[in-house]
C-alpha cells in the first residue's frame, strides 16, 4: 500500500521550496554511530519512538522555483537505492514537475543517495536541459584519481559511482566555490567534514531564509539531539562534528528555518536547544502553500 504523493511546499519570501521525498532506507544499528556506545544508540531509538532493530533514514530533496528557473539541490537514489526509495519521480511528477522544465541542479556532496538520480543505471541522463554545479572541493576530491588509487577497497565503489554520474558530462559541469550566490537567492557555505565538500546552503528572498542543512546531520534523533555522535557516513569525524555543532549553533540562536536531507518527511522545522544538544521541531503542516 502506498501513501499519497510525498511532495510539500513551502514559502522562503518569494521563492516557492517544494520537498519531494524518495523513500527511505533501513540502516542496522551496529556500528552505525562510530563513537557511541551501542546501548546508548538503542536508547536514543527508544526515546524517540522508533524501531529498536534498525534506523528508517529517509530521502528528501528541494525544488526551489525563484524568478521562473527550477533548481533541485540533489537529485536522490534514482534506480540505485533499496528498493523502499526509488520513489521520486512519480513524487517529483505528481508534483507538477517535468525533469525537462529543471533549469540548474545542485549537489550538496556526491555520495550515492544524492547524486545517483540524475543518471539511471542503464546509463540515461534524468535531466536533459540542466545545467550541473558542484563544490569544487568536493568535485577535486571525487575524480582525483591519486585519491581513488589510494582509497581503502570499500571506498572504491563511491569513487566509481561518482565517475558514472558524472564522467559523460565532465567538461560541462560548473564548480563553484563556498560563500557565493550560486543561483539568485541560494548562497553556497562550505560544511566540510562529512564528504571533504560537504556544503550547505543558504536560502534568502526578502525576509524569508531557510538553511538547506545537507547531511550536516543524518537522523535527527540522533545526531541533533547527539551532535558529538559520528556517524560512519562522516569521512572526517571530528570535523563533520565541529560543523555540526557550528550550524546547529547558528540555526538555533537565528531561529532559522531548515531542511535536512535526512529528517523525517517532510524534513523541514527549526532547532531549539535541547540539553547538551539540540532538536528538531517540525513545521506545522499547512493545508495551503
Ligand atoms: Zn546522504
Amino acid at each position: 500500500m502506498n501513501q499519497a504523493p510525498g511532495f510539500y511546499r513551502y514559502k522562503v519570501g518569494d521563492i516557492t521550496v517544494t520537498a519531494i521525498n524518495d523513500g527511505f532506507a533501513r540502516r542496522p544499528l551496529e556500528g552505525f554511530v562510530r563513537n557511541a556506545e551501542l546501548a546508548d544508540v538503542k536508547k536514543a531509538m527508544e526515546q524517540a519512538f522508533l524501531p529498536a532493530d534498525a534506523l528508517p533514514i529517509s530521502f528528501t530533496t528541494l525544488v526551489i522555483q525563484n524568478g521562473g528557473k527550477t533548481t533541485l539541490i540533489d537529485t536522490g537514489n534514482g534506480d540505485s537505492g533499496a528498493p523502499t526509495s526509488g520513489r521520486w519521480m512519480a513524487n517529483f511528477k505528481a508534483a507538477g514537475f517535468d525533469p525537462k522544465d529543471v533549469s540548474t541542479i545542485l549537489f550538496s556532496h556526491f555520495h550515492g543517495d544524492h547524486i545517483n538520480g540524475f543518471r539511471l543505471k542503464d546509463g540515461t541522463s534524468v535531466f536533459p536541459n540542466a545545467e550541473v554545479m558542484v563544490p569544487s572541493a568536493e568535485w577535486a576530491f571525487w575524480m582525483d584519481d591519486a585519491k581513488m588509487n589510494a582509497a581503502p577497497e570499500a571506498m572504491k565503489g563511491a569513487f566509481g559511482g561518482v565517475r558514472r554520474v558524472f564522467g559523460p558530462i565532465a567538461k560541462d559541469v560548473k564548480q563553484f566555490e563556498a560563500g557565493k550566490e550560486v543561483v539568485s537567492g541560494v548562497t553556497a557555505i562550505a560544511a566540510p567534514g562529512h564528504t571533504p565538500g560537504h556544503t550547505v546552503f543558504a536560502v534568502a528572498s526578502g525576509s524569508g531564509k531557510l538553511m538547506v542543512m545537507s547531511d550536516t546531520t543524518n537522523h535527527p534523533a540522533l545526531f541533533v539531539r547527539n551532535p558529538e555522535w559520528s556517524a560512519v557516513f562522516d569521512m572526517d569525524g571530528p570535523q563533520a562534528t565541529a560543523t555540526r555543532r557550528k550550524l546547529l549553533d547558528m540555526v538555533s540562536a537565528d531561529r532559522m528555518q531548515v531542511a535536512f536531507y535526512h529528517a523525517p518527511f517532510p524534513a523541514t522545522g527549526h532547532i531549539a536547544k535541547s540539553g547538551n544538544g539540540f532538536e528538531l521541531v517540525p513545521v506545522q503542516w499547512s493545508p495551503a502553500v
